[in-house]
């Protein structure tokens, strides 16, 4: 008999847990005849600012509205540097460039993270750098600490890139509360994923709060009175409705269980061929992916390949580096930045989502040590 699949993300089995709730969610929203911004959101943000530690959660339509938003909260635009890894989701860059600022890059480390070094190094060679972007790829957190040490010594802003780190920690604090904030994400692939697009800034700073809360709604600050030239970019009440009582309700449980997987993949992964780096220290990480790196990059393929022919998804994060895209003026050569070329000719992302059950992750893990 044929081995059953075992996808990297599990859509079926997300939707009959949550259905049932969702469909409530979506008929309470409707019988409110209230249908953007209202007690949906509002209630919303509550709820995932409590629930990430931080006073401030504002609803928006997507993740990389919500680095945009939050950057020019900031006041960060034209004629400011922003600096960020090349190894992230193209919208990080993006969002730098859409509001109005030119992205930089440095390299990262070994984890896949912003190598605080080469930042360091960058912002004292480049006084137009205003604002760093970390991302907390993976669910792991950038060190905390250090951030604030670059902030502190250097006057820039620090906007987190959370849309994989919803809950991450680091040295106990939760990511984005000692900084301008964290953006995050709600596409469905997500932690914290909806039925559709949606993103939130996390912040403890009230003035940052209150300035995405204008520009998610086209700069009002009270009704026909436009302050600054916003976007329309509002978490819409449906999505949140889901969002508050299907799926964030489930958020910690499932958090545990992605941890879970990641102890036994961190003790039973042996293979000489895999390097598996496990997490960084002081990060309480919540591992949004696993992954794992080829030794000899160019067998990363045929790794995938075989996974595939045992019905065994997997995902590569990032093939292409976000400083290398066709889409800049001028693209910068992969080698431009070694570790992040490396890391991005060797990842393989491993399953790792709450329905993930043991016996299939015993299965993944023979069949990686077999390879
Ligand atoms: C998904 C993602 C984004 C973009 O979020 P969207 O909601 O898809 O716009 C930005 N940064 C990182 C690291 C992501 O994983």
């Amino acid at each position: 008999m044929p081995d059953s699949p075992i996808p990297s993300v599990d859509f079926a089995a997300l939707w009959a847990d949550i259905g049932p709730q969702a469909l409530e969610a979506v008929s309470r929203m409707g019988e409110s005849g209230w249908y953007v911004l209202g007690t949906e959101v509002e209630q919303f943000e509550r709820d995932l600012a409590a629930a990430h530690g931080v006073d401030h959660a504002v609803g928006v339509a997507s993740g990389l509205d919500a680095i945009e938003i939050g950057l020019r909260a900031a006041g960060i635009g034209p004629g400011d540097e922003v600096l960020t890894t090349p190894l992230t989701a193209f919208a990080t860059a993006l969002a730098i460039a859409r509001a109005g600022a030119t992205p930089r890059f440095a390299d990262v480390d070994e984890f896949g993270l912003l190598d605080l070094e080469a930042v360091e190094r960058a912002i004292e060679r480049h006084p137009a750098i205003r604002a760093v972007v970390p991302v907390h790829l993976y669910g792991h957190a950038v060190d905390g600490a250090r951030l604030q040490q670059l902030a502190d010594a250097h006057g820039v802003a620090i906007l987190e890139d959370a849309a994989q780190a919803v809950l991450a920690q680091s040295a106990g604090r939760p990511v984005g509360a000692d900084t301008i904030g964290a953006a995050t994400s709600f596409y469905p692939t997500k932690n914290l994923g909806a039925l559709g697009d949606g993103g939130a800034l996390l912040t403890n700073r009230p003035e940052i709060a209150a300035a995405a809360r204008e520009l998610r709604d086209y700069g009002q600050r009270a009704k026909y009175e436009h302050v600054r030239l916003g976007l329309n970019s509002r978490l819409d009440e449906l999505h949140a409705a889901i969002l508050r009582t299907a799926v964030l309700p489930r958020l910690a449980a499932a958090t545990d269980r992605r941890r879970a997987i990641a102890a036994r993949y961190l003790a039973e992964l042996r293979n000489e061929k895999l390097i598996v780096p496990g997490a960084p220290e002081d990060s309480a990480s919540v591992w949004h992916l696993f992954p794992v790196f080829v030794v000899d990059g160019d067998e990363r393929d045929a790794f995938q390949a075989y996974l595939r022919e045992q019905q065994i998804g997997t995902a590569v994060h990032y093939p292409i580096l976000a400083s290398a895209q066709e889409a800049w003026d001028a693209p910068e050569p992969p080698s431009t930045y070694p570790v992040s070329d490396r890391l991005a000719r060797t990842e393989l992302s491993l399953p790792i989502h709450p329905y993930l059950s043991d016996e299939d992750l015993t299965r993944v893990i023979a069949a990686c040590n077999a390879w």
